[in-house]
């Protein structure tokens, strides 16, 4: 089952419906969509002369040609290859190279940084516009290609916390697995939505768009092609029924606007892809409404291990309700979920790594048989990230096995503390790390971003923590600093935090020595 068959699908039953709109102006409706994936596909084929498995590199901003030039390329049997446009230049050129990619399509404002990655890989240029493009739209459409359930479809680089980033490879199988889990498990069918895309088009919100396209919702990208709370609030007011994909850093921003704007037309936000904290979920079900809805992913299982609907989210009478809060929902119904720790499985309330297998798992990093045996071994995808299931199968995280602390042998989960932190008045962000430690292995280092005008006090901090986590885990240093070190998704880097608190160290510790 080729996923193209979805857009076109949609290009037969809701041929008039709009398709994509930049800011509030439609640009396509499904039938034409549809017929515009379907010549491009033709001309990739004929004019370009790719053949099926060949990958193809989308380095684009969101744009409105987007999604035709995804489904163009799975309606020609090709492998997309969607790549972060905040990326370096050098790291353009690592992925191009690593997916062996013959054709990059690009937005005007990338042209200049991809050409110079494309002479490094290898890769041919087209730039959205250009008489190239064009040309491309001309071509005689084609038949989608037939593909196995097993071939590749979309090329998804890790974000790289930590070292190069590696591709995922997830086939026509896992994405419509995914696309079924979004409606069972996530955000139940409607009749009509807007998807409002936010977030980068070649992570969480280009993956979503899968089972709105299905469902014939319309695709709006906005204006700035990025993330403003004052543009998605307008987008809101505008649309009916909008759902949009977002990190829990972008969550925040919302709340961090003026709250005299009006979203009652605001279907869903759909959050993941790092931890929301529970003090920002209850602000934003307040915000909001019960309007949330969670999940829990990997590029490895494409936004598909667990999920918090909506529904878990509003049971604010259920007597566990902020512990759910506090976790990322229960298995997704494609997904076996488990923990293990050295090969056993552990029971109940054990911490250890989660582990998944079923139809979303990939089949593998492209050309790294050892890191794929690695991650997938038995059978399982081995997550890297620690948690522990509860009784009735919810799923808590802890942290990434690697950014745990042992400070005088007891484990320490950085984000427990954080949650702690977070929920005081003086703190906007924080984010906790270990400190090699002679005496202790390691110690706990808080680092905080105040909150607009406020002056935390580490005496005070240390109190508010000593009221509300055992003893050995509250911070035995504080570091105040202006922003937290993230990643172009917004997520920590914590590898960086701790680079940075080395260094902070080793220069305290010579200044130490050289005063007379
Ligand atoms: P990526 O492959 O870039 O999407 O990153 C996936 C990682 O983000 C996961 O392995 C988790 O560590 C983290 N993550 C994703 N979703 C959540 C969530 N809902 N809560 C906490 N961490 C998450």
């Amino acid at each position: 089952m080729n996923l193209a068959l979805q857009l076109q699908r949609s290009g037969l039953a809701a041929r008039n419906a709009p398709a994509v709109a930049v800011g509030t102006q439609v640009q396509f409706t499904y039938g034409q969509l549809a017929d515009r994936a379907a010549r491009i596909a033709g001309g990739l084929r004929g004019e370009l002369g790719l053949v099926p498995g060949d990958r193809v590199a989308l380095v684009m901003r969101n744009c409105a040609e987007y999604l035709e030039l995804l489904y163009a390329c799975w309606h020609a049997g090709l492998v997309a290859v969607p790549v972060n446009a905040k990326l370096h230049t050098s790291e353009f050129a690592y992925i191009l190279g690593n997916s062996g990619a013959s054709l990059c399509f690009t937005t005007p404002d990338l042209t200049a940084a991809v050409v110079d990655s494309a002479v490094l890989a290898e890769s041919r240029v087209i730039t959205i516009g250009t008489a190239a493009y064009a040309s491309l739209l001309e071509a005689r459409p084609i038949d989608v290609t037939a593909v196995s359930p097993q071939d590749a479809a979309w090329m998804f680089y890790t974000s790289g916390t930590t070292g190069k980033p590696k591709g995922a490879v997830l086939t026509h199988r896992n994405l419509l697995a995914m696309s079924w889990c979004y409606f069972a498990d996530v955000d139940q069918q409607s009749p009509w939505r807007s998807m409002l895309h936010l977030a980068p088009m070649s992570h969480g919100s280009g993956l979503y768009a899968l089972p709105h396209v299905m469902q014939a919702s319309c695709h709006v990208i906005p204006e700035s092609a990025a993330f403003e709370a004052a543009e998605a609030f307008a987008l809101i007011r505008h649309w009916p029924a909008s759902v949009f994909f977002a990190a829990p850093t972008m969550v925040k921003r919302l709340l961090d606007h003026p709250a005299d704007t009006d979203t009652r037309q605001l279907k869903t936000i759909i959050y993941g892809g790092g931890p929301m904290y529970v003090d920002d979920s209850l602000a934003a079900l307040d915000r909001f409404g019960p309007k949330l809805a969670q999940l829990y992913g990997q590029g490895e299982s494409p936004m598909t291990i667990t999920a918090l609907s909506a529904r878990m989210h509003a049971e604010r009478d259920h007597s566990r309700w902020l512990e759910r809060l506090a976790s990322v929902g229960i298995a997704q119904s494609a997904v076996e979920v488990r923990i293990r720790s050295d090969g056993d499985w552990l029971a109940q309330g054990e911490v250890g790594e989660v582990v998944v297998r079923g139809d979303t798992v990939m089949q593998g990093y492209w050309q790294q048989a050892e890191e794929s045996a690695e991650t997938l071994r038995d059978g399982w995808l081995h997550t890297g990230d620690y948690g522990c299931l509860d009784a009735e199968g919810f799923l808590t995280l802890k942290d990434r096995a690697k950014d745990l602390i042992i400070s005088g042998g007891n484990n320490i989960y950085p984000r427990e503390v954080e949650e702690v932190l977070v929920s005081h008045a003086d703190v906007a962000e924080v984010s906790v790390i270990g400190r090699p430690d002679r005496e202790w292995g390691e110690s706990v280092v808080a680092y905080v971003v105040a909150a607009r005008g406020r002056h935390p006090d580490p005496a005070a901090l240390d109190r508010y923590c000593l009221e509300r986590i055992a003893r050995y885990k509250r911070p035995r240093y504080y570091r105040f600093i202006e922003q937290l070190p993230k990643n172009n998704y917004g997520k920590v880097l914590k590898t960086r935090l701790r680079e940075l608190d080395t260094a902070a160290e080793s220069a305290a510790q010579q200044a130490d020595t050289t005063e007379p």
